[in-house]
């Protein structure tokens, strides 16, 4: 019998219906409208700190010939123990850096390995709403079910904070079945900011522990909370570790989103599923990349929680430019939630929804040809807030954008000149 090739040429169901994430078709998008100021995807505008590129320089030309080859495959033994040194006292607890720790490419691929690693056709996953991305398409190339639940202010007004924005307690129980799998918390949370309390991560790890499920927990932002709150690790509440993967990542924590290491870190039997993958997929990660953030954590150590710790210094300078950023946009007419970490803020922008005509664009959705619009018309690329909504819940984030405010003072100074010019042009 014959067969035609185009079905064979088919993207297999799991990966979805094939569309371009946010990232590839926003990239693709400035190289076409070229928008004075790129606000959108998360990262700095500005040097990272002069050590870390300088310990890759002097690991690229060691005079050791084995530091440009293979290294071990979960995990450079400079990196896994220097991260076990940073994190062993933030959890009270020694991690062993063998067994405990894996070095993946970003978090991207610690969120990979964990997923596939863990979830069974049919599984289900809960995930907070907006969410990142990358979360659902996991989920559904390792067979899963996400089941969302979203984040909702209290009420919109203009001084609104990321701690407004809350789970119903009941509605977060009614997902739970033994059907559940995982559970995904982002804390602190991309796009929202909102660093999740005590109180908040009891009631879900008490749920995890109810119904038996493991707890993934992003926290690639950990180093970015913006003083009085602390950040809270879910791993280290009672009966948490056992059942608790936590994800981290070198860009978000040095500025260098480009060096792609990421990490996860919980017990052993754990860690050895995401192993597996990890083995058949990347098998390891690069060498002096990896000696190059293992030497810029042990250097940060060395200077732990004096002012020039970059862990530290790097809230002090976002919050800085956050409150210039939320200043900006309240003054041209966005409701911004003002974010308590992370380096995103999120804007409803029906105020001024009228001051564009939408309907040259598109798109499906409304902030997506908002954004686009705004990005041709007051030069400004943001991200539209939908891209973190599953598909049966966009509406809840058709009304809002965001934009990254990890740049440099003079282009957040700027995004305000552009808007005024453009309130003028629009009157
Ligand atoms: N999780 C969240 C919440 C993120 O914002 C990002 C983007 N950096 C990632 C994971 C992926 O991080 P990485 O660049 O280390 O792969
Ligand atoms: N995490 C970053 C963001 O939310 C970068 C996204 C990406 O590179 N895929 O903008």
């Amino acid at each position: 019998m014959q067969t035609n090739i185009s079905d064979k040429i088919r993207l297999p169901a799991r990966y979805g219906t094939g569309e371009k994430s946010v990232w590839i078709e926003y990239n693709e998008f400035i190289t076409e409208v070229k928008p004075k100021l790129n606000l959108g995807q998360g990262l700095p505008d500005y040097h990272c700190p002069s050590h870390v590129p300088k310990a890759l320089a002097e690991a690229a030309l060691s005079e050791n010939p084995l530091m440009n080859q293979y290294t071990r495959g979960f995990g450079h033994p400079r990196l896994v123990q220097s991260l076990a040194k940073l994190y062993s006292p933030l959890i009270n607890r020694e991690i062993n850096p063998m067994s405990e720790i894996i070095v993946t490419v970003g978090a991207y691929e610690a969120l990979f390995t964990t997923i596939l690693g863990h979830v069974e056709p049919g599984d289900e996953v809960i995930v907070i709403e907006p969410f990142y991305d990358c979360y659902d398409p996991m989920i559904l190339a390792a067979g899963g079910k996400a089941k969302f639940i979203a984040l909702k202010p209290k009420k919109i007004h203009d001084k609104m904070t990321s701690a407004e924005w809350y789970i119903d307690e009941k509605e977060l129980e009614s997902l739970f079945s033994d059907r559940t799998k995982m559970f995904i918390l982002n804390t602190p949370h991309n796009p929202l900011g909102k660093v999740f309390t005590r109180e908040e991560l009891e009631k879900i790890a008490n749920l995890c522990k109810k119904y038996n499920v493991l707890c993934v927990s992003d926290e690639v932002y950990e180093w970015m909370v913006f003083e009085p709150l602390k950040h809270i690790r879910i791993a280290t509440l009672p009966g948490m570790w056992e059942r608790t993967i936590t994800i981290g990542s070198a860009g978000k924590m040095f500025s260098v989103t480009g060096w792609k290491v990421g990490w996860a870190y919980g017990p052993a039997n754990l860690i050895k599923n995401l192993q597996i993958v990890h083995q058949n997929c990347v098998y390891t990660h690069c060498t002096p990349v990896q000696e190059a953030v293992g030497r810029a954590i042990e250097f940060e150590l060395s200077r732990w929680k004096t002012p020039e710790c970059y862990m530290f210094s790097l809230a002090r300078e976002l919050l800085a430019k956050r409150d210039v950023l939320d200043r900006i946009l309240k003054d041209n007419g966005f409701l911004t939630t003002l974010p308590e970490g992370g380096y995103f803020i999120t804007a409803e922008y029906s105020n001024i929804a009228n001051k564009l005509d939408l309907s040259t664009e598109k798109d499906k959705y409304k902030d997506t040809r908002f954004t686009k619009k705004f990005a041709k018309e007051a030069s400004i690329l943001t991200i539209p807030m939908t891209a973190f909504y599953s598909k049966d819940h966009k509406h809840l984030g058709e009304n809002y954008i965001r934009f990254c405010f990890i740049k440099k003072d003079e282009v957040l100074a700027q995004t305000g000149t552009l808007l005024q010019e453009w309130h003028q042009k629009t009157k």
